[in-house]
């Protein structure tokens, strides 16, 4: 049977692992192919759910190996998809890699029919009120976090489908909507975003 891959990218902060979440939690054939990384597990984590927790060295033997789809440094930690963890999900059906641009761009070249789709949050304001909210981080950190995020949306047009975060529920039912046209061999049509698009990537 044949097989989607969708690869959906966002800055931190545009809610992208609940979107994720929603649309997988209805959608029996699609999973989420589980990324290896570097980064310390958070409190909440699974190792093996949320990610495969390995060392750096680890890391980098199975890059040496070939074993990776794609793979990145965001944040100063290591990602990375593995061959065998896109096997693993596709195993169910269609599947989705929730992935930085920089990993995006690698699929791509690798899987020239994977479907594209870059989140952008509703405004500079809700994007940095978001990166805020994450908790105990410092001032300079959030910038830090901000300029990132800015840096990130500057990759939107390098996807097929550009998405806004606004109303929660509306955005997973337009996922659903990609996600279906897909299946049924239809290309929904871009959304365009131009002004939002101009302040999220205006200078500070
Ligand atoms: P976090 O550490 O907050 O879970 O993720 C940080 C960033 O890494 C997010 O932008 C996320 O999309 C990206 N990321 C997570 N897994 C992978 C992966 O397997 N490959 C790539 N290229 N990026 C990833």
């Amino acid at each position: 049977m044949r097989r989607h891959l969708f690869v959906l990218s966002a800055p931190s902060g545009t809610g992208k692992t609940s979107l994720i979440r929603a649309l997988v939690d209805g959608d029996e054939s699609l999973s989420v192919a589980i990324s290896h990384t570097t980064r310390p597990r958070r409190a909440a984590e699974v190792d093996g759910v949320h990610y495969h927790f390995v060392t750096a060295s680890d890391f980098a033997a199975l890059r040496a190996d070939g074993g990776f789809l794609e793979f990145a440094t965001v944040f100063g930690h290591s990602y990375g998809t593995s061959h065998q963890a896109l096997e693993n999900a596709l195993q169910t059906g269609d599947v989705i890699l929730e992935i930085d641009w920089q990993g995006a761009a690698q699929v791509r070249k690798r899987w020239r029919d994977a479907v594209s789709i870059f989140v952008l949050p509703p405004s500079r304001q809700a994007l940095a009120a978001r990166l805020a909210q994450r908790g105990q981080d410092r001032p300079e950190v959030i910038a830090k976090r901000t300029a990132q995020a800015v840096a990130d949306m500057s990759h939107h047009d390098e996807f097929d489908h550009l998405l806004v975060n606004d109303d929660f529920d509306a955005t997973v039912a337009t996922l659903k909507r990609i996600v279906a046209a897909t299946r049924a061999g239809r290309i929904e049509p871009r959304e365009d975003h131009a002004a939002l698009l101009a302040e999220l990537l205006s200078a500070t």
